[in-house]
């Protein structure tokens, strides 16, 4: 499947689905990983894509969340979605310059958006 960047969408306050994603993915402890749990808190998120999935641009609020320090790697944690128990995709949380960037979700088959948290599962990474 082929994301298709789109510029148009408004930015808006994150779905209860799309905060309990974020929650669980910075739910373990990594590197900047405190920083980024400052920054969902006050994130405006814009829906990014044409394809028919939901993947999101991220926009913390620079005055009111801690940046991550630089250096840090550019995915910043991974899951997998399971419908109902088979892993039909994936969910990765991306950062840029210390500042969550990007939750994208992606399918083996038809788009996929956002699940319900007890169809995502974390993946090491
Ligand atoms: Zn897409």
């Amino acid at each position: 499947m082929t994301h298709q960047p789109s510029h148009e969408r408004e930015e808006r306050a994150p779905t209860p689905i799309e905060r309990a994603i974020l929650a669980l993915l910075l739910e373990k402890d990594g590197p900047g990983f405190a920083e980024y749990r400052t920054q969902v808190e006050a994130v405006s998120v814009r829906s990014n894509c044409e394809c028919g999935c939901g993947s999101i641009a991220l926009k913390p609020d620079p005055m009111v969340s801690s940046r991550a320090a630089s250096g840090l790697p550019t995915v910043v944690a991974d899951a997998n979605v399971i419908l109902p128990d088979e892993i039909v995709g994936g969910i990765i949380l991306f950062q840029e310059d210390g500042f969550l960037a990007h939750l994208e979700i992606w399918s083996v088959a038809d788009p996929l958006q956002f699940p319900a948290i007890e169809h995502v599962a974390l993946s090491g990474i």
